[in-house]
């Protein structure tokens, strides 16, 4: 059992070992840690949802209407009256004919691509994809090809003439980077394919598109025929879990073969009351999107001024490139000593070289608290170069 501690302290060496924080109170713009106050610029949740009055009420209201566990999968006796109910809003919220809830996204990509791929089928996947997205190809045991980041004529020519695709995996809006997926020239590819287009869209809906209704909606496409959605309920919904929406015929396959649905225990219902809730908010309140965009542009500009590398993007995952993972660990911690939580991303979840410092940003910071973290960026910057 050596290599254990053999490869624990590899992992050391090369900057690379992780280390969980422990929090003490809810997600907000300050967290605490260790019992100290900080500024977070980490988390996923894009809307200040995960810590709603509405959707903590609501999450109450269903565990005295439901209980708390839901006892059972959805195909034996879990599948609640609430389930179903969310399952319609989500369905007709992005525009599909219906929708199906998994307890993760890490679990619905898994279950689409594991019912519809096997082992003859090929599979196209963007080499920045969700490591969820990367293993469902794997577990599939379908041939893959790993295209260059959202590039799609690149994809196109490495295909033969006589190859033809099954299914494309992508992310849409791109998870360490925040660029959004060419989805309507991979959809078109898809099309004379006959393939299958799954879009991941973990850190796009509620965020973009009109009403939150996510990256399909925003680049004027729909859940239907060949395209699938797969959205979270864990991120800009702030509470947990995660759906499929498309045709009805593949929601039903999907309920017939896909082993993370089925094998296992449903999401409890008073959860599917919280996102409920959560659904109205996204829906309603348009004022957190347009915070999130004036947050956004001000940190982008100031950043730039930094003279930070930032990447092409206009989501709340705002990326500071740095390269080494020694010297963004620097960054980060420089930022902790000043009260900012700001997670270094180093490999293996980004390519070698790229290490960066994740910030990303919610509805729930003030425009001051963004200054902030720039002006400590500027005084860090100056003392790690
Ligand atoms: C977070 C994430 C997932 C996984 O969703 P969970 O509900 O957290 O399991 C899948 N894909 C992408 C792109 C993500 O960022």
């Amino acid at each position: 059992m050596n290599w254990l501690s053999d490869e624990l302290a590899r992992l050391e060496q090369a900057h690379l070992y992780r280390r969980r924080l422990v929090l003490d109170s809810p997600q907000g713009a300050e967290v605490v840690v260790d019992g100290r106050r900080l500024l977070s610029f980490c988390s996923n949740d894009y809307l200040g949802l995960a810590n709603d009055s509405r959707v903590i009420a609501a999450l109450q209201r269903g565990a005295g209407q439901y209980g708390v566990g839901s006892g059972a999968s959805h195909l034996v006796t879990g599948h609640c009256r609430a389930h179903h109910a969310l399952e319609e809003e989500l369905a007709d919220f992005v525009g599909a004919r219906r929708a199906l809830l998994f307890s993760t996204g890490f679990m619905a990509n898994l279950g689409v691509v594991m019912a519809l791929a096997e082992r003859h089928s090929l599979i196209a996947e963007d080499r920045l994809n969700h490591a969820s997205l990367i293993d469902a190809a794997r577990l599939a045991r379908a041939r893959t090809r790993r295209y260059p980041h959202a590039d799609v004529g690149a994809l196109r020519r490495q295909l033969g003439p006589e190859q033809r695709l099954s299914l494309i995996l992508t992310d849409a809006v791109f998870s360490m980077d925040g660029d959004v997926a060419p989805l309507e020239a991979l959809a078109a590819l898809a099309r004379e394919h006959g393939a299958w287009l799954l879009a991941d869209d973990a850190h796009g809906l509620g965020v973009r598109g009109p009403q939150g209704r996510g990256s399909l909606a925003a680049a004027g496409l729909a859940p239907a025929g060949e395209l699938i959605l797969m959205g979270t309920l864990g991120k800009a919904f702030g509470v947990f879990g995660a759906f499929v929406a498309g045709d009805a015929d593949l929601v039903e396959l999907l309920i017939q073969r896909a082993r993370s649905y089925i094998y296992t225990t449903a999401l409890p219902a008073a959860v599917a009351e919280a996102v409920r809730a959560a659904l109205a908010v996204v829906r309603a309140e348009g004022w957190r999107r347009e915070r999130l965009r004036e947050l956004i542009a001000r940190f982008r500009a100031g950043a730039a001024q930094l003279g930070f590398t930032l990447t092409e993007s206009e989501t709340p995952i705002q990326p500071l490139l740095v390269g080494e993972a020694s010297a963004a660990l620097a960054l980060a911690d420089g930022l902790r000593a000043r009260g900012f939580l700001v997670p270094a991303i180093r490999p293996p979840t980004v390519p070698a070289g790229s290490a960066r410092l994740r910030v990303s940003f919610s509805a729930a910071h003030s425009p001051d608290q963004v200054d902030r973290l720039l002006r400590a960026l500027a005084e860090i910057a100056k003392a790690v170069t």
